[in-house]
């Protein structure tokens, strides 16, 4: 009778050592995260994907539209749509960063890919932005589907669209 006593005892230790020890990590996960701002814990989903693709000559030479656009820190050179952009991650300092600008490439075909956590619209400025493809004071003709576009920087990336971008310098 008293040897059951004390296993009743040391399982009931060892119960409140468990939930102890899990209320403890419990804690321990939302304090990394907590000290983002609360704008940055929602939204991190992908609801807008679409594909556009570009082809870019320069003086009639293909320009290859590199691979890690949006994605590589040298081929990700404007961060002012990083918010709309998925795959956040935290920093040592506690921030929440984006992984991905929401315009970026995953390979060197040409294909742009728009991941955003919003509805909106991306034009081909915004890609060449964070591409840093600079063509201020070049000659520059945009055709989609067959189509010639006045202003190549204004244009509303739309999906499964061919651009064809003609560059003169
Ligand atoms: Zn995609």
């Amino acid at each position: 009778m008293k040897a059951q006593n004390g296993h009743v005892v040391l399982s009931m230790l060892m119960g409140v050592i468990f939930m102890l020890y899990f209320s403890m990590m419990l804690q321990t996960v939302p304090e990394l995260s907590g000290q983002a701002p609360v704008e940055n814990k929602t939204g991190n989903k992908i609801i807008m994907h679409t594909h556009s693709s570009l082809n870019v000559t320069v003086n009639g030479d293909l320009l290859l539209v590199p691979n890690g656009v949006g994605i590589n820190s040298t081929l990700w050179n404007d961060h002012s749509l990083d918010r709309f952009g998925t795959e956040r991650k935290s920093t040592t300092f506690g921030t929440i960063s984006p992984a991905m600008s929401p315009l970026h490439t995953h390979d060197s075909s040409g294909l742009i890919h728009v991941e955003s956590t919003e509805y909106r619209n991306y034009t081909l400025g915004d890609f060449l932005n964070i591409w840093g493809l600079p063509l201020d004071g070049m000659k520059v003709n945009l055709i989609t589907n067959g189509n010639s576009i006045e202003n190549y920087a204004n244009h509303t990336l739309k999906d499964m669209e061919k651009i064809i971008l003609k560059i003169q310098d």
